[in-house]
């Protein structure tokens, strides 16, 4: 099998809440998607998809998403798609670093491999596990109150994981708000629920010190990305007690194992595109069982075709270390393309449809922005 043409789409996936607030004021109100269509000599196809959270948020943008596949994509006609590692290898030839960028062409290799051996992708990633996957909310900062009942809202429709955004400026409130964010967004927590207090690496170590002297040592969380970088993140891990999860810290598999190495975390958010593809997070997922690391399955943000990448290979992570995963649709109103998987009480489990499981959309993708072969 061959790899005979490379299209790609660009669509606006407007956020579903109005205004998405992180922390150091970064707010976002729609995000740029590229998905990339590969074609088969076959005559089969395979998606995939790559939606950066905005320009800031880590070292990606939708632009660079674009202008990387632009880069490698002549040199990518004429490979076989089964062949995911050699496909991989061809990319880190043609393009150094640029993970995100090739993310959308990683996973359309996969879902190209699922339907040319009647597989789904999550059976070829190492075979799904018998578990419905726990979604997680996403909870954007914003008055401690609002926080309860969007808690609230999630917890109703069988949410049992809430991701809880702080990063208050010293301006706003500081310490002191995301304490109170904190203890307003846990105050009705029941048995069997899980939640991530997730600062997006918006706190420096004083801020995060101050602010777990205020919560105190009663409320069951873990502290998620509390700074920006890995030197604020081992000095803050070696002086609290809280477990902590690292994210934007960790992209890519040298990142875990300096993760492992220096000791500083209890779990890594596994993020399709921050991640670097399919192939590079099947990667990740061996070193974090083998270090006993939790996993959050996720992607930055993203539409239907993102989800589906989330959802197979969440589907394959030993449930012992399964935190949860991001049903990333409900962050966006735009729907791409129609994903079979059965979501109920807040579970989800992967299809059995060969590939991905999606259908795009053609009439929201309207035409290529680009083409090759
Ligand atoms: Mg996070």
């Amino acid at each position: 099998m061959r790899i005979v043409g490379i299209d790609v789409f660009q669509v606006d996936l407007p956020y579903a809440g109005g205004s998405y607030l992180l922390s150091g004021g970064r707010t976002y109100d729609s995000f740029d998607a590229t998905l990339v269509r590969l074609t088969a000599d076959s005559g089969l196809d395979g998606w995939g998809e790559s939606t950066p959270f905005g320009a800031n948020y880590i070292a990606a943008h939708a632009a660079g998403v674009r202008a990387g596949i632009a880069e490698m994509a002549p040199g990518l006609l004429g490979l076989d798609p089964r062949r995911v590692d050699r496909v991989n290898q061809a990319m880190d030839e043609l393009l150094t670093g640029h993970l995100h960028a090739k993310t959308a062409v990683d996973v359309a290799c996969w879902d190209l491999f699922g339907k040319s051996t009647d597989m789904a992708v999550c059976d070829l990633l190492g075979g799904r596990t018998n578990e419905r996957l726990p979604l997680i909310s996403s909870i954007h900062s914003g008055d401690p109150d609002d926080m309860r009942s969007r808690v609230a809202d999630f917890r109703a429709l069988g949410y049992l994981g809430h991701s809880i955004k702080i990063g208050a400026s010293e301006a706003d409130g500081g310490p002191r708000l995301d304490a109170e964010r904190i203890e307003a967004s846990l105050a009705d927590a029941k048995a069997g629920e899980y939640f991530i207090v997730d600062a997006n690496g918006g706190l420096s170590v004083e801020h995060a010190l101050r602010l777990l002297r205020l919560v105190g040592d009663e409320l069951d969380f873990v502290l998620e990305a509390p700074c920006a970088t890995w030197a604020e993140t081992v000095s803050l891990a070696h002086r609290v007690a809280v477990p902590i999860v690292v994210d934007e810290l960790v992209t890519d598999e040298a990142s875990v194992l300096r993760l492992v190495s220096d000791g500083v975390g209890e779990g890594i958010g596994l993020k399709v595109s921050k991640n670097g593809g399919l192939t590079r997070c099947r990667r990740q997922r061996d070193i974090a069982t083998a270090a006993g690391l939790t996993m959050s399955v996720q992607d930055t943000v993203g539409s239907d075709v993102s989800f589906a990448a989330i959802v197979h290979l969440g589907q394959t992570v030993d449930p012992r270390l399964l935190r949860c995963v991001l049903d990333v649709r409900q962050m966006v109103t735009t729907s791409t393309a129609s994903f079979a998987a059965d979501v109920v009480d807040g579970g989800v489990t992967a299809p059995e449809t060969p590939g991905l499981g999606i259908d795009v959309d053609p009439e929201v993708l309207g035409t290529p922005v680009a083409s090759w072969g």
